[in-house]
């Protein structure tokens, strides 16, 4: 079951509102749908220990990604570049699209 809370996609631009990266901007690479979880580039990284693939060969620390809760997060408008105020409207053809109220804009990705 799709809960509906997660407004956010993949390639949104969105501000960091709370822990350790607040104030951060960055491009959604993943939604975690069920989770309400969203993988934020350069957001939230961890540190990653791989193992070595042949016994003379060293391990390394690989930098990644780690979901953060989409609570945390906050949706920048494209044309405005603020953040909050997102409404959704449905169009005549039903389609759902997220829109700025500051703005009015269209915030769904272009690319
Ligand atoms: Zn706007």
């Amino acid at each position: 079951m799709r809960q509906g809370r997660t407004y956010l996609k993949k390639n949104d631009q969105v501000e960091v509102i709370t822990g350790k990266d607040k104030g951060r901007v960055g491009k959604v690479l993943r939604v975690l749908h069920g989770k309400d979880k969203a993988v934020v580039e350069r957001i939230n990284m961890i540190k990653r220990h791989t193992k070595p693939q042949e016994m003379n060969q060293q391990g390394q620390i690989v930098e990644k990604e780690a979901p953060i809760h989409v609570s945390n997060l906050q949706l920048i408008c494209p044309e405005c570049t603020k953040t909050g105020r997102i409404g959704k409207k449905i169009l005549d053809d039903g389609t759902k699209v997220r829109f700025c109220k500051d703005c009015g804009e269209s915030i769904e990705s272009k690319s």
